[in-house]
């Protein structure tokens, strides 16, 4: 083994040929792949092999279908069949809903350039004759399944990348990583230690542990996982390949093994697999079947496919593999450890292996993953996803992989983890609560205890009314919404102006004023917006996604302050509450001695304020686009805040609202939100934030690439619609077609009480953004009719707001 590399690659899994090969494709030679045991040893060698290109986020979904599109490729270079059979796939619904999720499906399709097929039962019945057909009310055929041999995939793999200059060394253990003070690590093995400039955590069943080597606790858990194959079917022989097959009733997912079928399920009690240290002597191992424990999938199962009741069964597989809590994968670079990559938590390893593998080698060479990786950063999570958090989660996701998730419903596991002061407050009005990191937050409030819990559905949900007289109210009189979910950091000392204005697109405000401003990455993408509230000179409180924070600290550690600068994140420290609406003036001023005339506090002012006795920090901005305040107190004041809102708030007709009243009337006002229309595959021109880019003040990140964009026009625009929808809403990935072609999708949509529309936001071609008419929004299967706004449907000129 040599004792240099410019990276190493733990874990010959085959994630980490595959990031191997795709290093040494982007042109790095000297890398080295260590694996402790043969390549496959750890969850990939008793993989089903099989591969799909749906997934609930679109931009991981297109890496998948990179990574299935990649083996031919991948043959021909290494000489190594990746034992590929692409016959397609068929999903089966069982229930209206299901095809309704089904109808969903295909038209997100649309916009990725999938051809997916909506099917009858009979037709089903027809192309897939192993089913009895009254179990189902559909289907959707994907041209895009199939399966490949997992040895064949990782050797293929590993031989490219050895083509390409790379190594392998196989039956050597990494056993401790040591960091040198120029960034550059130490791998220690069983066989020597190798100097790295780079190291690549790809450990699958042991990533976990290699983590610990370096302090990380990583949100990881492996379940265990059943498959069985049976005897031969007498009706498969001589005939076309069967269809890979996912039954989401029977929870079940099947495909042809030789001349029998190989069928796994998902079980709802499923089985954590050694859920705090893995053992490292478990290689090429797998764990005792127990078919006890996936018996009633198979009964349904042996309904819907009754000849494989029939059947003997030839071989039962039960073999452990990874998850994050979210089930996506974890890639990227981790905070406060330099050049320390992870490529790990891959369920999919045969639909996303390639993906990942190509994100993460460019990010390693190109300092940017050149795709939106957000769904798969591992910087999503922070330091709330425990270890007992992850398990919940996990299990939680495993025993729902194959079951719906409406856009309006909130999971349980694992709550409530966070509160804050004023939680036991919102409880007691009947807050209906959401997750978001971990932490709870109000969605809406219901009208009484009884009524406090929300039907899922994609359609209108029981909260519309209520979440109706929220909008009212702000709209009308004033309403109070939490606001502590926001990511928040302060930055103090001599240079932060200076910095600040390197790292954000616009100009740093006055002292006492707020500015909104993108971040841009190199590209003149957009990776964050955020409210810069200058307290002082030296002084600069950052509001921006609180679901992001992970993700900016790293940023801002890779263009990190100058000495004397100091960046803090404080996003629980400070707890907030926000006014909104038309008599939120006249509330709060009656409640503090300072002058909040528009004179003495106009629109994007921020000071220091005593608000009764509470000791505050008041910015006269609010997303729902009326006049309104954001109140920040550390977190000891917020229960008395509170109490002192809503006792002087009764007699103006203050409500309480939650977050869904905030999603509807920021999309009234065309405010655009981070993971939603704000990402790193826009621009700030597509996104009308062009106007929050300083391309006069001087040099900052992304400017040159701004510059670019504003002069050519970028190819995209954010737009808003109003759509002829009736008792569903759109919810964002929705296509958007024009003149009976898809041309750009949904990131939002509401219903817009105060408008009394249903409304979208979404890209288009910038060249159809002149257009008004001729547009149609895709909405559980039906075309609505949809037309173009040219400004914000509720308060256009943002007079109320500023009065
Ligand atoms: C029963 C079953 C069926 C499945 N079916 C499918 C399927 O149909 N389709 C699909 O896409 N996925 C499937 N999977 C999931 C798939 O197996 C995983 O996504 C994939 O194997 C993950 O690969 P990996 O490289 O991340 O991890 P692993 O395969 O676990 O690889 C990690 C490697 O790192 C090595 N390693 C760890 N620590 C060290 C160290 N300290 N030093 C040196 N080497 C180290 C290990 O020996 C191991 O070889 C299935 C899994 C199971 C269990």
């Amino acid at each position: 083994m040599k004792s240099d590399a410019r990276v190493v690659v733990i874990g010959g899994g085959v994630v980490g040929a595959s990031v191997l090969y795709h290093l040494t494709k982007a042109g790095w030679k000297d890398v080295l792949l260590i694996e402790r045991g043969e390549l496959t040893c750890g969850s990939t060698w008793h993989a089903a092999g099989g591969m799909h290109t749906l997934n609930g986020d679109p931009n991981v979904a297109r890496l998948q279908q990179y990574t299935i599109n990649l083996y031919k490729e991948l043959e021909k270079i290494s000489g190594q069949s990746c034992g590929l059979h692409m016959p397609g796939g068929i999903m089966l619904a069982g229930t209206r809903e299901r095809f309704d999720w089904l109808k969903m499906a295909k038209a997100r399709g649309r916009y990725l350039g999938m051809e997916l097929e909506l099917i009858s039962a009979d037709e089903a019945a027809r192309v897939f004759p192993i089913i009895d057909k009254k179990h189902f009310v559909g289907a959707l055929l994907d041209p895009i399944e199939g399966h490949v041999d997992p040895y064949g995939v990782t050797h293929a793999y590993a031989k490219a990348a050895q083509i390409g200059g790379a190594q392998v060394v196989r039956h050597t253990r990494v056993t401790d990583l040591k960091a040198r003070g120029d960034g550059s690590w130490d791998v220690i093995t069983e066989a020597g230690n190798v100097h790295a400039e780079h190291v690549v955590n790809a450990a699958g069943l042991w990533a976990r542990e290699v983590g610990r080597m370096v302090g990380l606790e990583l949100p990881i858990l492996a379940m265990q996982h059943q498959y069985l194959i049976t005897e031969d079917l007498p009706a498969l022989k001589g005939q076309k390949e069967l269809l890979t097959c996912i039954d989401f009733e029977g929870e079940i997912y099947t495909r042809q093994e030789r001349g029998g079928v190989l069928l796994g399920t998902y079980e709802r009690a499923g089985v954590p697999w050694s859920p705090l240290q893995t053992p490292w002597d478990f290689t090429h191992s797998l764990l005792p079947e127990d078919l006890e424990r996936i018996a009633p999938s198979l009964e349904v199962g042996f309904q819907h496919f009754p000849a494989l009741a029939e059947a003997g069964i030839r071989k039962v597989v039960n073999g452990p593999f990874t998850f994050a809590p979210d089930g996506n994968p974890l890639v990227g670079p981790v905070r406060g450890l330099k050049n320390f990559w992870v490529a790990c938590g891959v369920m999919a390893g045969f639909s996303q292996g390639g993906g990942v593998g190509l994100t993460l080698s460019q990010w390693m060479v190109e300092g940017d993953p050149g795709a939106d990786v957000w769904g798969m950063d591992v910087a999503r999570y922070g330091d709330w996803a425990t270890l007992a958090y992850t398990n919940a989660k996990v299990r939680e996701n495993y025993s729902r992989r194959f079951r719906i998730r409406f856009p309006n419903e909130e999971l349980g596991a694992a709550r409530p983890l966070r509160t804050t002061p004023v939680y036991e407050r919102l409880q007691a009005e009947h807050a209906v609560f959401g997750d978001y990191c971990g932490l709870e937050h109000a969605l809406w409030f219901a009208p009484s205890a009884a009524e406090a819990t929300e039907d899922i559905t994609f359609h209108r949900s029981n909260a519309h009314p209520h979440v109706a007289a929220e909008c009212q109210a702000v709209r009308e009189a004033v309403g109070l919404l939490e606001i502590s979910n926001y990511g928040k950091f302060e930055v103090t000392g001599p240079g932060t102006k200076e910095w600040l204005s390197y790292v954000m697109a616009n100009r740093v405000p006055k002292v006492g004023r707020i500015a909104l401003t993108p971040m841009l990455n190199e590209r003149g993408k957009l990776i964050g917006d955020f409210t810069l509230c200058r307290l002082a000179a030296e002084r600069v409180f950052l509001i921006c996604t609180y679901a992001a924070q992970e993700y900016y600290r790293r940023w801002f550690e890779r263009h990190a302050p100058p000495p004397g600068v100091t960046l803090r994140p404080c996003a629980m420290e400070y707890v907030g509450l926000s006014l909104a609406g038309p008599r939120s003036r006249s509330l709060l001023q009656g409640l503090t001695r300072e002058d909040l005339s528009s004179a003495a506090f106009p629109f994007l002012s921020f000071r220091r304020l005593d608000v009764g006795m509470i000791p505050a920090l008041v910015g006269r901005i609010s997303f729902t686009g009326d006049l309104g305040y954001e109140i920040w107190v550390t977190s000891e004041y917020q229960r008395a805040l509170y109490d002192l809102l809503v006792g002087a708030g009764a007699e103006q007709g203050l409500k309480l609202l939650g977050g869904r009243a905030l999603n509807t009337l920021r999309i009234e006002k065309s405010f655009g939100t981070w993971a939603r229309e704000y990402r790193p595959i826009y621009g700030p021109y597509e996104a009308g934030l062009g106007r929050f880019v300083d391309l006069e003040k001087g040099d900052f990140v992304g400017r040159a690439a701004a510059l670019e964009e504003r002069d050519g026009g970028g190819a995209l625009r954010l737009v808003s619609f109003t759509v002829d929808a009736s008792d569903a809403d759109a919810s964002g990935d929705e296509p958007v077609w024009h003149d009976g072609k898809v041309v750009g999708w949904v990131t939002s949509g509401a219903y817009g009480h105060s408008v009394r529309q249903s409304l979208a936001l979404g890209y288009i071609p910038a060249a159809l953004a002149g257009e008004t008419s001729g547009f149609e929004i895709e909405i559980i299967g039906e075309r609505r009719k949809a037309l173009r706004q040219s400004a914000a449907v509720f308060d256009p000129d943002g007079s109320r707001m500023r009065a």
